[in-house]
């Protein structure tokens, strides 16, 4: 029909949120294929974490698997990884990490020529692209390389979550990411009005009553790791399915995100977690959006999640912050309050003096 449009909605099988539920991995493998051919991906750490109990649940149940240690998230690297799958004709990948293993994953069951599917085992709750469809790899610029079919399904185990060696970082960075979709939002409802991008008021609606539950939630949870873990895995899992569903990713990227590649890419070498420096854009995006910044701030404190560079575990300059600031508006071609010019660097300083994210 003239003028109809055709909107794919792709959502994980299935969701599960528990203590011990590793154990769940193989009637999930069973119920995606006939002749699995599994490949488990972890990284060198999380190898010890997870990787090998992994291993010994599909031994019990007699599932033969390939093994894969990730130890970059270069484009390089993943290609080559990709061929690691390829020559082992693996459909499933299990990938159990971080961030680097499921980028890497998702990279590869896209490329891959056969529907492979994708498992994703978080060892963190530190980022949604625990269920997005969406890969970032970092090459060079931590750049957004493309969009992937979302994890078939997720199994989030509180236990292994747990035992994170720096759990409360990596908690409050997770709160960092979810903050996020504010400003992501924002954006997503400005561009609509001056760029007539679609948008879903659905999406929209949802996403924004799920993050007021967790603005309501959260400091409340941060007192119970056990409880903090379930609420930032549930915003972030509602984020990256949103994604999924909406096919569109300004769902959770906005300028907050653009602000914060500008910045990886500014400080290379730095260690600064990805939700580390998205807390930081959204204070700074949503003061320019207009929106109660200090009500971000107050979160993120709440949560332990630095809310300027001072409190980041590693030295900055201040020009970074400054220099990003200025160059978020080129990092992707999306609309956001930062326009098509961006800031100038008397508006940009003005503005990370203002929130502090910066000091004079
Ligand atoms: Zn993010």
């Amino acid at each position: 029909m003239p003028g109809s449009e055709i909107l794919e909605s792709i959502v994980p099988r299935s969701i599960i949120i528990g203590n011990s539920i590793l154990n769940k991995i193989p009637q999930i493998i069973v119920s995606l294929r006939f002749k699995p051919k599994v490949m488990v991906l972890t990284g060198t750490k999380t190898r010890h974490i997870i990787g090998e109990e992994i291993y010994a649940v599909l031994e019990q149940e007699d599932i033969t698997f390939d093994t894969l240690i990730v130890e970059e998230a270069s484009l390089e690297a993943a290609s080559t990884y990709q061929d690691s799958v390829r020559d082992t004709n693996s459909n499933i990948l299990i990938c159990a990490g971080g961030g680097k293993v499921i980028d890497v994953g998702k990279y590869c069951s896209f490329k891959a020529s056969e529907k492979t599917e994708l498992i994703s085992v978080p060892t963190t709750a530190s980022h949604d692209g625990i269920a997005s469809p969406f890969i970032f790899l970092n090459d060079p610029t931590e750049k957004y390389i493309g969009e992937s079919r979302p994890p078939v399904a997720i199994v989030a185990d509180i236990d292994k979550i747990i035992q994170h060696p720096d759990l409360p970082r990596y908690l409050a960075a997770g709160v960092g990411d979810t903050v996020g979709k504010m400003t992501a939002i924002w954006d997503w409802r400005y561009a609509h009005r001056i760029k007539s991008v679609r948008f879903s008021r659905f999406v929209g609606g949802v996403l924004q009553s799920a993050d007021s539950l967790f603005q309501n939630q959260v400091s409340e949870a941060l007192v119970d790791q056990e409880n903090a873990i379930k609420v930032v895995l549930k915003a972030l899992l509602i984020a990256g399915v949103l994604m999924g569903t909406s096919n569109d990713i300004r769902v959770g990227y906005g300028s907050e995100h653009l602000f914060s590649q500008a910045l990886h890419s500014e400080t290379p070498d730095n260690d600064i977690l990805h939700g580390e420096r998205v807390a930081m854009g959204t204070i700074l995006m949503a003061k320019l959006q207009g929106q109660d910044y200090q009500q971000i701030i107050n979160i993120l404190e709440a949560a332990g999640c630095p809310t300027n560079i001072d409190e980041l575990e590693e030295e900055i300059d201040p020009d970074a912050i400054v220099n990003a600031l200025q160059k978020a508006h080129r990092v992707d071609s999306i609309y956001t309050i930062l326009g098509e010019t961006g800031l100038s660097k008397k508006a940009a300083e003005t503005l990370a003096l203002q929130t502090n994210v910066i000091s004079s």
